[in-house]
């Protein structure tokens, strides 16, 4: 039998010093040890998680690049092939001065539970760089990335090992590792999603995670017969992410009131409408200027967004964004629904606090997965050279997140009717990874 204590101390000690891995996994395992306990006590099972928690392979690498004054500059470079037991790794690369191992591990720990929700064919992996964009030339965004794909290149495929984007790896970044990797390799594959709609990108997909957090929130409201129309909406974020979240959620009659990022929120007591997210777009990283045209709105310098009365919070900036006394300001001022469109935005402690509260509390692992489900949509299109209309693919995002919904729903269903979706979603997504790899043998 598992020891939950114990075998949390295990991965402790192989992990030194990676607060987020060790978090990601408590959160997993919590969930998986008294399951497996009670279904499968057997030998090959109990060793399963041991084998989750250790990557197949973790590729770390010198990135030398030229800045635009000449200077040589050095980052560190990393993909983390966490999971391959049902299908290529599959997980975005993220630039930022805050990646470390422990960041990029947790990260791509979350994406083998994802992926296999999405109920396509795609392990789990994760990358990227403490590489900051912030403040760089484009000539430099390009440097950085053919010299971070002249070493990333050896290491993938379009049927070993399919990255995409990312916090700070968008179109643009893309197209410049795609280039790179097709001049070295010569050959034109769908080893990177994300891409251009022009040159095998997909329709939907830069909408699709924000897309999807809205369908599977709209499965929630539907569950509990009720509507989004008139539901007041607090977002974290400004990205991509955040942006169509929003824009779905207005199409959907709700009223999204707030934005943000590093520099603070804006808040907005009449709602945003698309014009207004149209502006918002054009300011870049100063989102304080948005208060100088609408007069109905505040800005709050360095705030984040959970201060301000809601029916559902959607936090889709980053990692650990939203913390125990943030969660009880939520459900003080009535919050019913928190649905993560970032990674693990919500600390263990909050999410405590809203399973307390028995609110519907969506894990990122699920409510997220749009991202990467039209990913993988977009390999399928690769692999037959084709491209489907964005009708088409919105339709199967639709039922993809309607599927996670109900796996959540059919394993998360507590005795005394809660539905703990962070339960649903852990061991939905673990028993079809464990299954394949137990009849892969060790
Ligand atoms: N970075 C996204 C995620 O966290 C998308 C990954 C992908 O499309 O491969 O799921």
């Amino acid at each position: 039998m598992l020891n939950l204590k114990n075998f949390i101390d295990y991965v402790e000690k192989q992990n030194p010093n990676e607060p987020e891995f060790l978090q990601a996994v408590t959160e997993v395992v919590e969930d998986l040890i008294p399951y497996i306990n009670e279904h499968h006590p057997e030998y090959a099972y109990l060793k399963i998680l041991e084998r989750l928690v250790e990557p197949e392979r973790v590729v770390s690498f010198r990135v030398a690049w030229l800045d635009d004054q000449n200077n040589i500059q050095v980052n560190r470079g990393y993909r983390v092939q966490m999971n391959s037991a049902i299908g290529p790794y599959k997980g975005g690369l993220r630039f930022s001065p805050t990646v470390n191992l422990s960041i990029l591990k947790f990260l791509a720990f979350e994406q083998v539970f994802k992926n296999a929700l999405t109920s396509l064919p795609i392990g789990g992996g994760k990358g990227g760089s403490n590489f900051d964009p912030k403040g760089k030339s484009d000539n430099e965004i390009m440097r950085f990335c053919q010299a971070f794909m002249t070493e990333l290149y050896r290491h993938i495929g379009s049927e070993t090992d399919v990255p995409a984007g990312d916090i700070g790896v968008g179109g643009r970044e893309i197209g410049y590792l795609f280039g790179q990797y097709k001049r070295i390799q010569n050959n034109f594959t769908g080893v990177l999603t994300g891409k251009g709609v022009q040159w095998g990108g997909s329709y939907i997909r830069p909408e699709a995670t924000g897309y999807g957090l809205l369908y599977f929130v709209q499965n929630i409201f539907e569950h509990n017969e009720d509507t989004l129309a008139g539901k007041v909406i607090t977002v974290s974020g400004a990205g991509n992410v955040a942006f169509y979240a929003a824009e779905k959620a207005i199409n959907f009659g709700a009223k999204v009131i707030t934005l943000s990022n590093s520099t603070g929120t804006i808040y907005d007591k009449d709602g945003f409408t698309h014009e207004k997210l149209a502006h918002i777009a054009k300011l870049g990283r100063n989102l304080a200027d948005y208060c100088v045209k609408f007069p109905s709105s505040t800005f709050h310098a360095g705030e984040k967004p959970w201060q301000f009365a809601c029916d559902i919070a959607l936090p889709c900036a980053t990692q650990n964004e939203l913390d125990e006394s943030d969660a009880t300001t939520l459900i003080q001022n009535g919050c019913i629904c928190v649905a993560e469109g970032a990674n693990m935005p919500s600390t263990a402690e909050a999410v405590k606090v809203f399973h307390n509260a028995k609110i519907a509390y969506a894990p990122g692992k699920a409510a997220n997965a749009g991202g990467v489900a039209v990913s993988g949509l977009e390999m399928s299109q690769n692999s037959i050279g084709q491209q489907w209309s964005s009708s088409k693919v919105d339709d199967r995002l639709k039922l993809i997140m309607q599927n996670i919904y109900k796996t959540c729903l059919r394993y998360g269903k507590e005795s005394d009717g809660y539905i703990n979706y962070l339960k649903g979603a852990n061991l939905g997504g673990f028993i079809k990874v464990a299954e394949s790899m137990k009849a892969q043998g060790v």
